[in-house]
């Protein structure tokens, strides 16, 4: 941090800041995680200026890491989520990815990581039931409810179903967003059924962010900060300038998807993190969180940056829009937590659970590749796993060897190997990421029922840099950096205004909250509180 960096800092401090050296400034009753899914960390210093309202007041009064650090391999949601709420790294906390490859019924394949046929996701039959047995740490949300069974843990989100993370094992509230059903749901496992605010929510002020279209709201003056509107890279070419609108999106002779409900394409707006940063402000009043003599916490997954950055890449016109309807969002919930909890009452941390890499970037050199060239390295080793008489380490060898001989594969990892000290750094970034047995196959997609995928032997391969799968506009999961780099800020009590360019590193974020809220941590915790950050006590 410099010095010139802080005073700037100090000079900007709008007329609402919190209390800079009140009593009561060490002394908050509410947690609040706030997440926005695939936010890389140069999004935030890009758009600052233009961010004035939730990011910029959290910024300027906040203590700001630039580029926090994910610090594993794998950067997909679920293990960034879960590392952000638990303080350890995936290996540790067990998400080891999104889904994992895994026999059932005699046929190997994917299941979600938080997939439990024991729960059922309330009022969407159609869906698996899900819960966090498969999470072997518990999160702050616990910590905190274990300080005293009076706390409240609440987690929300749009990103289905990631508050699953945050939730963690035991919490008062967890509910996603669930395009199949149009509603705010959570899992029997949580509840037996959706929480009055809730089912309100959902009949009442849902419709209200449902009536709207997906205009540009970024004034004229601001355009060029963004990408141009129409990048044929954005959606695949289609349906991708302002404005978005179901009506005209869904046709198929305007490159639509009918029957693709009107859930569905909203789901991919920001519409709904407006959504969810009001029923957030419902969730503090009925809830009455951060109101009574306890420390209690509050986690908000906003789901619409990985859903647009996906769909058109991060420097899009339209991840700016999203960026800028979420920084109005923010303000207003910033403004309702001054109401309701009381400014200076609350500790809140923005991050991310990792970046993205957009591969039409100029300044990657990368290439996209197609499932079929997947499929014909997946051959390759199925053929080689059916050859005679081979042991498992002769096997796991000689599938390390096929997938190194690929012209997009960097390196190929054991778990033997994995467990090795080694001066190589992607060592250690896919050690905290693995654990035997519950293995993903990402970012080896495949389509057909494999029974020798490397997952099945617990071997993850690496692509070499900018090599990126087929699914999108932008994709993220690399061991790489603009997948490993997203802002950490904190602010509000007992943080310390300041900034720095880099230092801190994600398994950090849960750890500081608690320190900042006088929360003891569990023993062995992978990541520390960030003493910057701190006021001293
Ligand atoms: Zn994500
Ligand atoms: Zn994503």
């Amino acid at each position: 941090m410099t010095k010139n960096l802080f005073l700037g800092i100090v000079l900007m401090v709008p007329m609402t800041a919190w209390p800079a050296n009140a009593a009561d400034n060490l002394k908050p009753r509410l947690i609040v995680q706030i997440t926005a899914d695939q936010l890389r960390g140069d999004l935030l210093d890009r758009y600052r200026a233009a961010l004035p309202n939730g990011f910029g007041r959290i910024e300027a009064q906040g203590y700001w890491i630039h580029e926090g650090i994910v610090d594993h391999a794998l950067t997909l949601s679920f293990p960034g989520h879960a590392t952000l709420a638990t303080g350890m790294n995936p290996a540790h906390h067990g998400l080891t990815g999104n889904e994992w490859w895994v026999e059932k019924d005699g046929k190997w394949g994917e299941i979600d990581v938080s997939q439990d046929k024991r729960y059922k996701v309330i009022d969407a039959p159609k869906r698996q039931g899900v819960s966090a047995v498969n999470l072997l740490a518990p999160t702050l949300g616990e910590w905190t409810k274990s300080v005293n069974p009076r706390a409240k843990s609440v987690a929300l989100g749009t990103g289905n179903p990631i508050p699953v993370a945050y939730a963690g094992h035991h919490a008062n509230a967890a509910y996603w967003y669930d395009a199949s059903i149009n509603e705010f749901t959570t899992s029997t496992y949580y509840a037996t059924k959706l929480a009055p605010w809730v089912a309100a929510f959902n009949k009442g002020a849902l419709a209200s962010f449902q009536k709207r279209v997906w205009t540009l709201t970024v004034p004229d003056e601001q355009l060029s900060l963004a990408a141009p509107d129409d990048d044929p890279n954005e959606r695949f070419g289609r349906n991708n300038t302002f404005p978005h609108a179901y009506a005209a999106e869904a046709r198929p002779a305007s490159g639509g998807t009918l029957p693709t409900e009107f859930s569905v394409w909203w789901d991919g707006t920001p519409l709904k993190d407006e959504a969810l940063l009001a029923l957030a402000a419902k969730a503090v009043d009925a809830e009455k969180l951060g109101q009574g003599d306890v420390v209690d916490y509050l986690a908000i997954d906003l789901g619409s940056t990985d859903d647009v950055g996906h769909d058109f890449g991060p420097f899009s016109l339209e991840q700016f829009d999203t960026l800028k309807r979420l920084d109005r969002a923010l303000g207003e919930f910033l403004d309702h937590l001054d109401a309701a909890v009381g400014k200076g009452r609350y500790v809140l941390a923005l991050s991310a659970d990792h970046g993205v890499i957009d591969p039409t970037d100029p300044g990657v050199n990368g290439r996209i590749l197609r499932p079929a060239e997947l499929e014909a390295l997946l051959d390759r080793i199925e053929q080689v796993a059916t050859e005679d008489s081979l042991t498992e380490e002769t096997l796991k060898e000689k599938i390390v060897a096929v997938l190194k001989n690929s012209d997009f594969v960097a390196d190929a990892y054991t778990e033997e190997r994995l467990a090795q000290p080694s001066s190589d750094p992607f060592i250690r970034l896919y050690a905290n990421v693995m654990r035997r047995g519950l293995t993903t196959n990402f970012p080896l997609w495949t389509k057909r029922e494999r029974p020798h995928h490397p997952a099945r032997y617990n071997i993850i391969v690496r692509f070499k840099e900018n090599m990126v799968i087929d699914a999108a506009a932008a994709v993220h999961g690399s061991p790489y950096a603009q997948d490993r780099l997203v802002p950490i800020i904190f602010a509000g009590a007992g943080i310390h205004h300041g900034e720095e360019a880099a230092g801190a590193r994600t398994v950090d974020v849960a750890p500081t909250l608690a320190a900042a809220a006088g929360i003891p941590t569990p023993k062995g915790l992978d990541g520390h509180p960030v003493p910057a950050a701190l006021l001293t006590r």
